[in-house]
């Protein structure tokens, strides 16, 4: 079948492990603040393709992914939000042999099948806030249906790395960090917590969409906040990186 897709790249140790072949989905049903990629936001400024072409692209550069435990992340936009086509590239690439990885919100997890998720070795769950209300603050959404997501995956046992972006002012309160690692610590399946400073190195991308960046104000975090964020991880006894 075809998809929606925004683009696709090569990345190296920011999108799952080794170096990755990572398909950019078209659409999103959030809206987060500091959002890096909003070419991807809507589904019809998506380029249709079929997943035959996608394979074949992934298979030009087998070699690259396959060195040091590398692989193909579906990440986007939302990719839960065309199910049936991320499952298919899910289930081609694991029958391939390649190593998995679905970057999501966790927002529609609901719309991820048991057996697509089976085909999936790592879920990159992208938990933006643990308070509802700077979760909705930070995404325009709520943030239950991702902590039910999160539970299912730890019930599931499947391997998950959390990601969590570090925003002075907005995610960085003491009680928020503190709350999702407790919230982390007890799930049992999450491998790591990847710390993401946040930057403003879209502006550019909103300028060029006639869009107005909302933190274009904010600074990154400096280093003494992310020592912070990090000791709050590990004592929940959760790998913080
Ligand atoms: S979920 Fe991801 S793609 Fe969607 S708005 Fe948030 S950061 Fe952007």
């Amino acid at each position: 079948m075809d998809g929606a897709i925004s683009s696709w790249d090569l990345s190296v140790g920011v999108d799952g492990p080794g170096s990755r072949f990572v398909v950019f989905t078209a659409g999103c049903p959030l809206r987060c603040r500091y959002c890096q990629n909003p070419e991807t936001w809507r589904m019809r400024d998506g380029r249709r393709v079929p997943a035959d072409e996608i394979m074949a692209e992934i298979g030009r550069y087998r070699r690259f992914i396959s060195v040091a435990g590398g692989g193909v992340t579906i990440s986007g936009g939302e990719p839960l939000l065309q199910p049936r086509f991320t499952a298919e590239l899910l289930r081609r690439c694991h029958e391939d042999g390649l190593h998995t990885a679905l970057d999501t919100s966790g927002l529609l997890g609901v719309r991820a099948t048991d057996a697509m998720l089976a085909d999936t070795d790592l879920v990159l769950l992208d938990i933006k806030s643990f308070d509802p209300a700077t979760y909705r603050r930070v995404t325009g959404g709520p943030v239950e249906p991702t902590l039910r997501f999160a539970r299912r995956l730890a019930g599931l046992g499947r391997p998950t790395w959390v990601r969590f972006v570090l925003v002075p002012g907005l995610t960085d309160a003491p009680a928020n960090v503190d709350a999702l690692a407790g919230f982390v610590a007890g799930l049992g399946n999450v491998e790591r917590v990847d710390v993401l400073p946040f930057h403003r190195m879209a502006t550019g991308k909103y300028d060029r969409l006639g869009l107005r960046f909302p933190l274009a104000g904010v600074a990154p975090p400096d280093q003494a906040l992310l020592d912070r964020v990090h000791a709050q991880f590990r004592a929940h006894g959760v790998v913080s990186v």
